[in-house]
């Protein structure tokens, strides 16, 4: 992963956690170009923090090549 920085495009929350862009990418598709935070993806996909958190560990669990 680079160190590029990369905000939220909805609330520019700051530097998001690499985890929380490869959940983008899972979601979103490899080539996307807009990243959400974790809120805003909850709010996106009607759900909680806690069950993006889960699915995060979830393909980590399945050696998800995104979450290395
Ligand atoms: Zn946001």
């Amino acid at each position: 992963m680079s160190k590029q920085k990369i905000n939220c495009v909805s609330c520019f929350k700051e530097n998001l956690d690499k985890d929380i862009i490869a959940l983008n990418k899972k979601l979103f598709g490899k080539e996307t170009s807009n990243f959400y935070c974790i809120d805003c993806m909850a709010n996106y996909f009607d759900t909680t923090t806690d069950e993006l958190l889960e699915k995060i560990e979830e393909f980590k669990e399945e050696g998800c090549e995104l979450f290395k």
